[in-house]
């Protein structure tokens, strides 16, 4: 089996990563290892493991084999030294962030994140003693944000719903002119179209529920950065006990196999899709980075591998339009989420921007007659022959 090293591409990667140590004669699919507890073989080397002198596996909150193959696929795919995988996305965000932040602390954040992010910043960390200070996806004007208690920067790229792109390189220099700890949600690009560490930045993080899996069978997270930056963030993580069970983290493995292929193929669709859509008379426009009108067409060539497989779209006539639209179409299932090989619709007022402002919304780009598409693996002319009948 080849050692995943750097000269080896993502795809190889993701299928061998992680995986060197089973040896030979073992199983090609890396197993379960259901056990929640580890023997030791001795009070000699339970002294060890306490003293911290041992890697050996203990206690599946802190750790498991089968964890372990995912988060060495994950590492190397986004260029890492470690990476750890959580129950969730929303458990690697808050724990990630809780790592570098305490009372007292601000964070400077981009606007237009996903929903869970916005109003974990919102709602619940205000009662921690921390502040949010939100700043546009350009950037403009982040700096007269930062003070001696700003501590971290978080972007998300490209943004849920409506695919605004963040310089990653303007972003990571940012951060390190201040001294501040650079947090990316690269969810939405999946380490196959872009690697932000490659850009400077301190930790990525996924919700690992979507490309990462791929098959909309599991929730999922994951956090990927220096070993010393993991460290302190599987030391949190250990505390709050957000740790991926491990038939989550077979299913991840799973899905990481097949990720540069689904996702190549996902871009490839979502560009058809889009270009059919930008020339649709119903549709007031496309958000898509991809399209050469999209404005953040220019820097995603820049930054990314391709446009990924999620687009968004307004439909003339608002919300009512855009219900209807959702409730036509026959392969688009109407459901939240993303990144599945089962191509999805959504409407994000009902859904992850459900109960925001009118001005929370403008802010963020999202219409009455926004409408979210996930891409899947179906045959790109019936998922336009689809919408082409909803949209009648
Ligand atoms: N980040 C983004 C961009 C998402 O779209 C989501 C979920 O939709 C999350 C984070 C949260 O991930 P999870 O649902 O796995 O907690």
């Amino acid at each position: 089996m080849p050692k995943p090293t750097k000269h080896l591409h993502s795809a190889t990667r993701a299928i061998h990563g992680g995986e060197e140590n089973y040896g030979h004669n073992t199983p090609v699919a890396p197993p379960i290892v259901r056990s929640s507890t580890f023997t030791f073989a001795n009070s000699g080397e339970l002294k060890r493991y306490a003293e911290g002198k041992s890697k050996a596996y203990m206690y599946t909150r802190y750790g498991n084999p089968t964890l372990a193959v995912a988060e060495a696929k994950l590492a190397a795919l986004e260029g890492g030294e470690a990476a750890l995988v959580f129950a969730s996305g929303m458990a690697a965000i808050s724990t990630s962030l809780l790592t570098v932040l305490k009372a007292g602390d601000e964070l400077i954040a981009t606007r237009n994140l996903y929903g869970g992010s916005y109003r974990l910043m919102r709602d619940v960390f205000p009662g921690l003693g921390i502040r949010t200070h939100h700043v546009e996806a350009d950037l403009t004007g982040a700096e007269k944000f930062v003070n001696e208690r700003t501590r971290a920067l978080y972007v998300e790229t490209p943004t849920n719903p409506t695919l605004e792109i963040v310089d990653l390189r303007r972003a990571a220099a940012l951060a390190k002119r201040f001294k501040l700890v650079s947090l990316v949600d690269s969810t939405f690009g999946s380490p196959v179209l872009q690697r932000p560490l490659e850009f400077g930045f301190d930790l990525v993080l996924h919700s690992a529920t979507k490309y990462l899996g791929g098959h909309s069978d599991l929730i999922a997270g994951a956090a990927i950065g220096s070993r010393e930056m993991i460290g302190r963030v599987r030391e949190l993580a250990m505390r709050l006990g957000g740790t991926m069970d491990p038939s989550a983290a077979y299913l991840l493995n799973r899905g990481l196999k097949t990720l540069e292929l689904r996702v190549r193929r996902q871009s490839e669709t979502a560009l058809k899709i889009a270009r059919f859509l930008s020339k649709h008379p119903r549709v007031e426009s496309v958000h898509y980075p991809g399209l050469p009108t999209h404005p953040g067409h220019r820097l995603a060539k820049s930054q990314m591998d391709g446009f990924g497989g999620m687009l968004a779209f307004d439909v003339k006539g608002g919300l009512a339009a855009a219900r209807r639209v959702c409730d036509r179409t026959q392969i688009f299932q109407l459901a939240v989420s993303l990144g599945g090989v089962e191509s999805l619709v959504m409407l994000p007022q009902y859904s992850s921007h459900y109960g925001m402002s009118a001005k929370e919304l403008a802010a963020v780009g999202v219409t009455p007659g926004t409408i979210r598409l996930s891409t899947g693996l179906e045959d790109a002319a019936d998922l336009i022959a689809d919408l082409k009948q909803a949209l009648a």
